[in-house]
């Protein structure tokens, strides 16, 4: 589904990010990214979605260089849950979930239910929440609006680049499930970007260990376990 092929990225000012990336995420698989700070995990996420070119390699999704699609094409394919909760602050919920389907001309009566199934899918009440704005949310509930926002214009792809980290440990673990089932139901290709082992070896179908720019290990977490 997505191929990193020799892919070494070196910023401007010297920093190398990445060395030598051949990677393979598989068609419906959730891929958990895991390594301390600093190793490349965003950098990688980054240039999926065509944010940050790779130096040196190839990066293809369905078997297709990712320089040969149109970008819109390529982003609105893949949905992107930023760390940061990135709500338009001005906007409703619905608002917000609606930008890309909008973009893509969905018609108002399916992003109407659409919607509804999403929130309903995440625990969050559509009658309650979707005429509220941002700031009328816990943080947790705006993460999963974040998380939502992704799928709702039914990408192939899913990144999410530590999309709990600002969460306390009873949303997270929630919000965990919460993947762990979205994933099993629409079986979607995910990669998730986390520094926490636990997560990692939680959610992950393969966990994919990576340090100082390189991948040391990528395996599924019961074999990391058996070979450490
Ligand atoms: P991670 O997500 O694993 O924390 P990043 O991909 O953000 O790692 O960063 C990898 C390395 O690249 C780090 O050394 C970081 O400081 C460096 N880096 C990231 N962005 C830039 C940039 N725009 N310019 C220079 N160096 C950068
Ligand atoms: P922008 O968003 O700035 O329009 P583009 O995706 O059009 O970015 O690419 C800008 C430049 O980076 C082009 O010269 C393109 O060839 C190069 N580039 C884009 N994607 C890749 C990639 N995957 N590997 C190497 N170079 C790339």
């Amino acid at each position: 589904m997505i191929t990193f092929t020799d892919v070494t990225k070196t910023y401007p000012d010297g920093t190398t990010a990445l060395k030598n990336i051949d990677l393979e995420v598989q068609k419906g698989e959730l891929l958990t990214l895991i390594g301390p700070s600093g190793c490349g995990k965003t950098t990688m996420m980054k240039m999926v979605n065509r944010l940050i070119h790779p130096s040196a390699g190839t990066i293809t999704i369905h078997n297709k260089d990712i320089r040969e699609y149109n970008i819109h094409e390529l982003r609105w394919n893949i949905g992107y849950v930023l760390q940061e909760i990135a709500l338009f602050p001005h906007m409703t919920i619905e608002e917000n979930i609606s930008i890309v389907p909008e973009m893509k001309k969905w018609k108002k009566k399916d992003l109407t239910k659409r919607i509804g199934e999403l929130m309903e899918m995440v625990g969050l009440e559509p009658e309650k929440h979707r005429k509220r704005m941002p700031s009328e949310l816990s943080g947790g509930q705006q993460q999963r609006v974040g998380v939502i926002r992704a799928l709702a214009a039914d990408p192939d792809i899913i990144l999410m680049d530590e999309p709990f980290s600002a969460l306390d440990p009873i949303s997270r673990e929630q919000l965990q499930k919460d993947i762990r089932q979205l994933q099993q139901e629409i079986q979607k290709t995910i990669v998730f970007v986390t520094h926490d082992m636990d997560e990692a070896m939680a959610l992950g179908d393969r966990v994919c260990l990576m340090k100082e720019g390189e991948v040391i290990q990528l395996d599924t977490p019961q074999n990391l376990i058996l070979k450490p």
